[in-house]
């Protein structure tokens, strides 16, 4: 209930006025069914069929005035009654519906919005800890499912309450005023035994939806990471496992939604049939106590109305219970705290920073137990060019990541021209940052677009230059289009060394004081590598440039080299202090000779 409170606040509050008018429009049609149709029955019907010397029909009792016009006006405004009780059911049921839908879309829109916005500002540690089928599916489908609760939910849990206790309200005004108190009696016993499986189905349906939208997750994620995975998959002639997989995932989701379906749809016929019990008994009742037909289709059609309002409030309690498990799943995302919050005064580096990084005693974690850096304590001048080295696994990575704040330190600062990272606005240290992973990551566009997104406001000459610089204009003369020739998703069409080439010209053009390459050449071949390891001498230059190094070849202009070994550092200074001081650097140096 919690969340329905949040959610309800933060999407349904700020399309108040609309949601008034599907309030209103809701009422209107209500009402229009509800109260409408029995006193239709009861008052104007013995108005058209009143025989020849019959007693005054009541209408025209409660309303003398009627009594004045002609037998025809009369008999005319009772006929044109009920075309206008629907015409006014008909026209708010039109208009509740179509501002149902336009309150849905843009609640959906604003939802997906800022669900992929906090998404963008949560901690990189929460995403890690997530499947990305699973994220992809919370963000379009679980938004998608929440939107019908705020629609549907909201409307016909309004609407139908509304014409249940209009048609009760007439219900028990046609009983008493036929003098029928024990039907009423009866009648809250058939009332309580529809309410029940309301209520117990609502819990079932419940728990089934969140396990079919996780089971959803699942399969959006087997689907991602088989698209993502197609060389491995055929290099492995993996498809025959994944088939097996994917259907076993799939399975999972067609029985969980079975299960679902079982009780959504098992509510309609309970209630029907508590309906017909109700209107049996109302039958054998009536002929016990002599009831005219005009009283029992009154009270039949307001008995009717107000059970088939309760099934229908039932049906709209069971949705909502069925987006509740995608609610759930979304408030997940909504509430998980921001474990790297902006500090609440940020602290300004004066224009571009100069670039020195200090730890300060840190200690680091992914969980708890597990220190994966300790007691860390070292200043790198600005300007410096440092090489990491050591075992694979022996931290040199998460080193590097504390830079930028991808994780939180847990004990210990890490600082940036003396600021504390974390007293500086992440978006602010970012900008002082440029990063080239092992895998250049490109994204769907132009080369020239992948390489603006270092800078956005880059000039084309500036492009130029860095695609120079970056020997990016090496390779444009094969590309169909030059620098605008537009790639696939991931840089699909350019070779491994040529997409690093493009990281490096986004890397020049961004010009941030810091650098840190993440076994940039790693993934390359030899040639490659030679070749790109200039470009990235030449990006190095003036900036205090962290290398994480796969080859001691890529730190050979390195001014000093960190030696890592279990979160440690272990050796810190220039190639001939270490291979005559470290042992282990020694050792990691001379297997690289040999290999
Ligand atoms: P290196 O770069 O020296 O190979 P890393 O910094 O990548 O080492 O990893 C150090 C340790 O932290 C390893 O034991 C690794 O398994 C663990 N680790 C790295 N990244 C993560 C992560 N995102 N979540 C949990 N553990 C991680």
């Amino acid at each position: 209930m919690k969340n329905l409170v949040y959610f309800w606040k933060r999407f349904m509050l700020p399309h108040l006025a609309l949601f008034g008018l599907v309030i209103c429009t809701g009422m209107i049609a209500a009402a229009a069914s509800g109260a409408g149709v029995p006193f239709m029955v009861k008052y104007v019907f013995p108005v058209v069929f009143r025989g020849a010397g019959s007693a005054t029909p009541e209408l025209l009792t409660l309303f003398p005035s009627l009594q004045s016009l002609s037998p025809d006006a009369l008999l005319f405004l009772a006929c044109a009654s009920m075309p206008a009780i629907f015409l006014v059911r008909g026209v708010a049921m039109w208009g509740n519906a179509v501002m149902v839908n336009i309150l849905g879309i843009r609640i959906l829109e604003t939802l997906r919005m800022q669900v992929f916005c906090r998404v963008q500002e949560l901690p990189i540690a929460f995403l890690e800890s997530r499947r990305k089928g699973d994220v992809m599916s919370r963000i379009l489908s679980d938004t998608s499912n929440v939107q019908n609760i705020l629609t549907s939910v909201s409307n016909d849990l309004i609407k139908q309450p509304i014409t249940a206790l209009c048609s009760i309200g007439a219900f028990i005004f046609l009983l008493v005023s036929s003098g029928q108190g024990v039907l009423f009696l009866v009648n809250l016993i058939f009332i309580a035994l529809a309410a029940w499986p309301i209520i117990e189905f609502g819990k079932r349906i419940s728990q089934k939806s969140q396990r079919a939208q996780q089971g959803l997750g699942e399969l959006n994620t087997a689907v991602q990471q088989n698209l993502e995975n197609q060389r491995e998959v055929r290099a492995y002639a993996m498809e025959k496992r994944e088939i097996e997989e994917f259907r076993q995932v799939s399975n999972r989701l067609m029985t969980n939604i079975i299960k679902l379906v079982k009780y959504q749809k098992a509510l309609v016929p309970v209630m029907e049939i508590v309906t017909a019990l109700a209107l049996a008994f109302l039958l054998v009742r009536g002929r016990m106590c002599g009831l005219t037909l005009t009283d029992f289709m009154a009270i039949a059609a307001s008995l009717f109305f107000m059970f088939d309002s309760m099934k229908r409030a039932g049906t709209a309690w069971n949705r909502f219970n069925e987006a509740q498990g995608a609610l759930n799943r979304l408030a997940e995302v909504m509430y998980e705290p921001n474990t790297i919050p902006q500090p609440e005064n940020p602290r300004q580096l004066e224009g571009r920073a100069k670039g020195e990084i200090r730890f300060r005693n840190v200690s680091f974690g992914y969980e708890p137990e597990k220190p994966v850096l300790r007691d860390v304590d070292l200043t790198i001048p600005a300007g410096q060019i440092v090489g990491l080295v050591g075992p694979s696994g022996s931290g040199k990575t998460t080193f590097a990541s504390l830079i930028p704040r991808f994780y939180e330190v847990s004990k210990g600062a890490v600082e940036v021209d003396g600021i504390d990272v974390r007293d500086l606005n992440t978006h602010d240290l970012r900008e002082q940052l440029s990063l080239v992973g092992q895998q250049a990551l490109l994204f769907a566009g132009t080369i020239r677009e992948n390489i603006r997104l270092g800078r956005m406001n880059a000039t084309d000459a500036e492009i130029m230059a860095a695609a120079d610089s970056a020997a990016v204009t090496k390779f444009l003369g094969s590309q169909p289009q030059g620098i605008d020739t537009e790639l696939g998703q991931g840089g699909a069409g350019l070779s491994g060394g040529q997409r690093q080439r493009v990281a490096i010209a986004r890397a020049f053009v961004k010009d941030a004081p810091i650098l840190i390459l993440d076994e940039a050449t790693a993934s390359l071949d030899a040639e490659s590598e030679r070749e790109i390891q200039e470009e990235l001498d030449k990006l190095a230059q003036g900036r205090t440039t962290l290398i994480v190094a796969h080859r001691f070849s890529t730190i050979r202009n390195a001014h000093r080299i960190l030696v890592f070994d279990y979160g440690r550092i272990v050796g810190d200074g220039t190639h001939e202090e270490l291979y005559a001081s470290c042992p282990l650097y020694k050792e990691l140096y001379d297997r690289q000779g040999i290999e």
